[in-house]
């Protein structure tokens, strides 16, 4: 059990030490800091309630005249606090923490690998992409449905999480079997970096030939 640095007494793993109330050094894993459980599905709404108290708790004003170590405590849990909120609100951020955690390696390249059930249509797919650099707009169209169907499913891809989300948190067996929910969604996020950067591609080519032929 960790000990207050001030008073000697158990803090409980706590910010604040429970009998002098001085601030600990700071634990910088995102859901033990805010005090939570490691979980995907996680109440948003509580977690703001948890980050305006802690960012009251941890304003500069209160540490002007406090010790030079409990200076930099307060430093250092206002940016792991930043952070901690920034990437635990969001359920793409909050996935690939937990996953990062769970021993799953999430680099940038697995995205680049065509997820298999959108093959074919990556083929027609970058033919048009092909055509519309080459100035053939009668591609236009196509490219505009691209977009819209891909943009839905991204869509498609939050509701898909939120259920692996629920089911991952359901189980009580340590998480990272291969095939287990954890590695779904994976999988998942891997097909939605590949779809977020198709339509970034798809928007690019838009943009660009409807400028050349604005400026024309
Ligand atoms: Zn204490």
């Amino acid at each position: 059990m960790p000990l207050c640095w001030q008073c000697g007494k158990e803090t409980g793993g706590e910010l604040f030490c429970p009998s002098c109330r001085s601030l600990q050094a700071p634990d910088p894993e995102y859901f033990r800091f805010f005090g939570l459980e490691e979980r995907l599905g996680v109440d948003t709404a509580d977690l703001q309630k948890r980050f305006y108290a802690l960012s009251r708790r941890l304003h500069p004003d209160l540490y002007t005249r406090k010790s030079e170590r409990e200076q930099e405590y307060s430093l250092e849990a206002t940016a792991i606090l930043n952070d901690a909120y920034r990437v635990l609100r969001e359920p793409v951020d909050r996935a690939e923490y937990v996953l990062k955690r769970n021993g799953f390696d999430i680099g940038e390249q697995r995205g680049n690998n065509v997820p298999p059930e959108l093959l074919e249509e990556m083929f027609e797919l970058n033919m048009a992409l092909e055509e519309m650099r080459g100035g053939d707009e009668s591609v236009r169209p196509q490219l505009e449905q691209a977009r819209a169907k891909f943009t839905a499913m991204l869509g498609d891809i939050r509701g898909e999480l939120e259920s692996l989300f629920a089911e991952s948190d359901a189980r009580t067996e340590p998480r990272a079997p291969a095939g287990g929910p954890l590695a779904r969604i994976r999988a998942v996020l891997n097909r939605r970096r590949y779809i977020l950067n198709l339509v970034r591609e798809v928007e690019k080519e838009l943009s660009q030939h409807n400028n050349v032929h604005v400026s024309n």
